[in-house]
């Protein structure tokens, strides 16, 4: 067993982020973050499960901001997650950390002019976080932006994703993609589809699963 982590400074994060990390009252980075995060900032890809309200969202937005500054080029991180709910959630995350550093993030989900967002999609924006559906629309009807310089793919509530419900749409998302980046999945429960999204992933990559008594 590593040492335990008791905050936020000792995940090698820049301090920009720590600052932003204080200044949102955040001292003690959660168990998935601590686990996780390191494994990110290495290069690793990622399945992380823990249960609903444990902090998955900052377990890939800080590391994914990290990276971001090194190397802000072409869309950089994709965020895919079930719900509209969820896709603006994440993206409020993304856009408190992401203020220090003007990060350009857009939402793309269903429910929404198709035309303002591919306009917003055209304008290069840092991180995209969409639901399948309608990000899958925008590949299909659109050619003014690219997802080939994409180094993060991250599924959000991967359980849900993967359950079938979506196959087509996430095949044409993937497709969309370059083969070199990472992969992150999050979800809180680790379910057959979870397991089975071990070959999306590169044979590097690192699992963790909180227990179910923390005690
Ligand atoms: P999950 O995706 O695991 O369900 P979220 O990432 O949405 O959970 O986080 C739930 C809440 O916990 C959010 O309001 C978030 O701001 C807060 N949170 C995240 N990390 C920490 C932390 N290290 N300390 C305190 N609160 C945190
Ligand atoms: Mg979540």
């Amino acid at each position: 067993m590593g040492e335990e982590i008791k905050d936020f400074s000792q995940l090698k994060l820049n301090s920009w982020l720590l600052a932003q990390c204080e200044s949102m009252g955040l001292k003690k980075p959660t168990p998935i973050q601590q686990n996780c995060i390191p494994q990110v900032l290495a290069g690793k890809d990622c399945i992380g499960c823990a249960k609903t309200g444990s902090g998955k969202t900052l377990a890939f937005a800080l590391p994914i901001l990290q990276k971001l500054c090194e190397d802000p080029y072409g869309i950089f991180a994709l965020i895919l997650t079930p719900t509209r709910e969820l896709a603006f959630q994440i993206a409020d995350q993304f856009a408190a950390i992401g203020k220090a550093i003007n990060l350009k993030k857009c939402v793309i989900v269903g429910g929404m002019d198709m035309i303002v967002q591919g306009l917003e999609l055209s304008k290069h924006p840092h991180i995209v976080v969409a639901t399948p559906g309608r990000l899958a629309d925008h590949l299909d009807s659109c050619d003014t932006f690219s997802l080939q310089k994409i180094q993060f793919l991250v599924l959000d509530e991967a359980d849900r994703l993967l359950g079938g419900h979506f196959d087509a749409q996430l095949k044409k998302i993937f497709a969309a993609l370059p083969k070199q980046k990472q992969v992150l999945f999050f979800s809180a429960t680790m379910t057959d589809a979870l397991e089975k999204v071990q070959h999306l992933a590169s044979d590097k990559v690192f699992t963790w699963q909180e227990e179910d008594d923390a005690g």
